[in-house]
């Protein structure tokens, strides 16, 4: 059978587990803070000898593994993480190959921010996307995300230098489709007695599944909503996002409102510029009023970004456009009454986007 994953247990949980062992209470506060620092189960040197073994012997207690680390120019470093494929260790048969995700940390001025994985490769199919190439493995659980966190926090945490302060949760993966991992991954992080990330420092970026946003709503969490809206109107949203398909930017955009009504977190709306066949796809300034009446009237943002084009793909369809067509457009987008900025490509030297690294590393192979 399994081992259930440590990582993967909430402090209740960890206590209930606990009991059978007429442990005192404290034991399961100290083993869910060291594990959430990031300290292996064999270094807690703060519980009794036998309670390591104990956990060692019953629980799946590994992070997960480093396969590569890309640094960027200007400090972005993306790890390639590979977790053990569940059929492995179901039958001990190693045949599967190894689980592989990636995360991106990024030196802002106020911190840095990590953006995490929540599947093993995506199922949405978005063209430009590089993670949903060879479709959905699977599913991370709630710890697995939260490993990738501690991971990265405890690498980059130094004396006089803080790990993780903001995660966005942009890295492979549609968190909405795996929805109960996610919203516990976030009660997971956000605990007081582990990483402690506050809610208003996480964003949750979808590609737009209409009634998960509006469960999410909800929860009535703080975390700021991101939406992959990349068009301004339905017939070109539908040929690069098949999700486009079966939710119309009206139901949307209504869904992100909503959003706001119940949290009053700004809803931000995220753009890639593309070009198709050498012209603008999304960006021609015609477009940018179009874009811009579909948010008027609720506090929301639009975030650009020049599309990241695949490094091996030199016959690509979409492809960015140039600096002066992206500036042209966001002028176009502010004139019409938006707030819009645009953001820099950080790491565009390395795989820098969603899956890229991933997807050579399996290319490759
Ligand atoms: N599945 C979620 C989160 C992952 S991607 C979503 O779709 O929102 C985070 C953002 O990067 C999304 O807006 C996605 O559309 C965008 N993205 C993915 N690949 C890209 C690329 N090659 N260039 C520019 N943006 C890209």
């Amino acid at each position: 059978m399994t081992k259930q994953y440590l990582y993967d247990f909430s402090f209740d949980e960890l206590k209930d587990a606990l009991k059978p062992l007429n442990a005192p209470r404290f034991r399961a506060e100290q083993i869910f803070t060291a594990l959430h620092q990031g300290v292996p189960v064999a270094e807690i040197t703060n519980i009794p000898k036998d309670l390591r073994a104990w956990l060692a012997e019953n629980f799946n207690c590994n992070l997960p593994e480093i396969v590569t680390v890309q640094t960027s120019r200007d400090g972005t470093k993306k790890y390639l993480l590979a977790y053990e494929h569940p059929e492995n260790t179901e039958n001990g048969a190693k045949m599967a190959p190894k689980d592989l995700i990636e995360c991106v940390l990024l030196n802002q001025n106020y911190g840095n921010t990590l953006c995490v994985s929540t599947q093993v490769g995506c199922r949405m199919s978005c063209r430009f996307c590089a993670s949903g190439k060879n479709g959905l493995v699977r599913n991370l659980t709630a710890g697995e995300i939260l490993a990738e966190v501690i991971l990265i926090n405890k690498l980059n945490t130094t004396p006089s230098a803080r790990g993780v302060t903001n995660i966005v949760l942009m890295g492979s993966g549609e968190p909405l489709d795996n929805y109960d991992n996610v919203m516990k991954f976030l009660r997971l992080v956000t605990a007081p007695d582990g990483i402690n990330i506050s809610a208003r420092n996480i964003s949750l970026s979808t590609s737009g599944l209409v009634p998960r946003i509006r469960q999410f709503a909800e929860e009535n969490t703080q975390v700021n909503l991101c939406i992959s809206l990349h068009a301004p109107n339905d017939e070109l949203r539908q040929q690069i996002m098949p999700v486009a398909k079966k939710y119309t930017i009206r139901e949307l955009i209504d869904a992100a409102k909503y959003y706001f009504e119940k949290t009053h977190r700004r809803v931000i709306f995220e753009y890639s510029l593309m070009l198709k066949d050498g012209v603008p796809f999304n960006c021609a300034v015609g477009q940018a009023k179009e874009l811009a009446n579909l948010v008027r009237g609720f506090p929301s943002h639009i975030n650009l970004i020049n599309l990241n084009p695949l490094h091996f793909d030199s016959h690509a369809v979409l492809t960015p456009p140039s600096r002066e067509v992206a500036m042209a457009f966001m002028d176009a987008v502010i004139k019409s009454g938006a707030s819009c900025t645009m953001r820099k490509n950080k790491g565009d030297d390395i795989d820098g986007a969603c899956g890229q690294l991933r997807l050579r590393h399996m290319e490759q192979k």
